[in-house]
């Protein structure tokens, strides 16, 4: 995830831009301005990137998650299935929308599976929030094709895989809304921030106004805008956008050479028959930001992950991790918050007995190595050479 490692003139250029106007509002002000629209700008390349009519820029990934939600009319009661394994912000938005989380088994692609969310339907279920982990897409063919059939709304959270495609197809743009983060670790980054896509017109409608208190953005007198809905504040700064439209310019650079990268460090762990990999659908769609492997079992991936760390070439090891996967999820399966949730007030699953043995399983062998951009040559040999010995020697 290389968007902080290529900060330069590009982004200093952007954001003094909008310095010389004093401008940071991303809406009105048509004169003083000068002609500078860092948002709007990066939402017209995003959409045009993607192939899809609209895009709006927000906050946060988290934000980008609660704006989908309601565009997709997600409201209170409803029931959102969820991946066990994610960053818990997905988690987080549902709850906020006053939605009811129901948890569906991962697989080997590190995403919900066609098998786990068919166990977990019932007549109550409104969305599938599929959240394509670690850089690479899920099963998205099946997972559409059974959302289809049953009359399911598909959202999908690619805060960490923009870029990753199936078949030239972009992750988010095959559900109904698509988000992206563009906070401080993902393949590009705006400082915070992130974005909604669409191809669909009226769920625009709801994502631009309701990410501004209901602002329906005509005319250039704020005031007297009509508000055909409620809403949040969900706006991204003229600065953040400023930064992330550079970033943005530079992501066929990050994706070449992550790609690269990985096939490089893949290269050398096939020769070891006990590594598997993360299951890969079209791995040329892969954006590359991580390389996922499997070991044979958890107390084998655990050694490994620690002697990875000692050597310098830490990997992520996510069953242990206190934000990513459910099993250290303790506040949410107690519903731990300041106020009453919504959710306690219907029908949810016991989250403190899920049955997510799969889940468990795969987590458990699961490690992520981060793969860099600004890795120098000589580094990069260096940390393909370590990795070399760590199972040369441990496995
Ligand atoms: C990072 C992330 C988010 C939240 O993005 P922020 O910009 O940090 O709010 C949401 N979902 C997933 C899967 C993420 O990885």
């Amino acid at each position: 995830m290389p968007g902080f490692e290529l900060f330069g003139n590009e982004e200093r250029k952007e954001v003094q831009d909008v310095m010389e106007t004093g401008i940071l509002f991303r809406y009105n002000h048509d004169a003083e301005r000068k002609g500078i629209w860092k948002a709007r700008e990066f939402e017209k390349e995003l959409a045009a990137y993607h192939g899809v009519k609209h895009a709006l820029l927000c906050s946060s990934g988290s934000a980008g998650v609660a704006i989908s939600l309601a565009a997709c009319g997600i409201g209170v009661g409803d029931e959102v299935i969820v991946p066990p394994f994610t960053f818990l912000a997905t988690i987080e938005a549902v709850l906020m929308a006053g939605a009811v989380p129901v948890f569906a088994d991962i697989d080997e692609t590190m995403c919900l599976s066609v098998n786990g969310i068919q166990k977990v339907l019932t007549p109550n279920t409104k969305a599938v929030l599929l959240v394509h982990m670690c850089g690479a897409m899920a099963d998205i063919i099946g997972i559409k094709e059974l959302c289809d059939s049953k009359n399911i709304i598909l959202i999908e959270d690619t805060a960490q895989a923009m870029t990753s495609s199936y078949k030239g197809k972009y992750a988010g743009t095959f559900g109904a809304v698509g988000s992206f983060s563009f906070d401080f670790f993902k393949i590009i980054t705006c400082g915070e921030g992130g974005a909604v896509i669409t191809n669909d017109d009226k769920k625009f409608e709801i994502i631009h106004t309701w990410a501004d208190h209901g602002h329906n953005h005509v005319g250039d007198n704020r005031g007297m805008e009509d508000h055909p809905n409620l809403g949040f504040n969900y706006r991204i700064s003229e600065l953040h956008a400023a930064v992330g439209l550079a970033q943005f310019r530079k992501i066929d650079h990050i994706l070449e050479t992550q790609r690269k990268n990985k096939k490089y460090l893949k290269d050398i762990l096939k020769q070891f028959p006990q590594i598997t990999f993360r299951k890969h659908f079209d791995e040329a769609g892969d954006s590359a930001t991580f390389l996922s492997f499997f070991l044979p079992d958890a107390e084998t991936a655990f050694k490994i992950s620690n002697v990875m760390a000692k050597e310098g070439v830490g990997g992520a090891y996510w069953y242990n991790n206190n934000y990513h996967f459910i099993k250290n999820w303790g506040h949410l399966k107690d519903l731990k918050s300041p106020g009453k949730l919504p959710v306690t007030m219907f029908k949810h699953q016991d989250y403190h007995n899920l049955d997510l043995k799969t889940s468990y399983d795969v987590v458990s062998r699961l490690i992520s190595f981060q793969v860099k951009v600004g890795w120098t040559e000589q580094q990069f040999k260096e940390i393909g050479d370590k990795l070399y010995n760590v199972f040369k020697n441990n496995l």
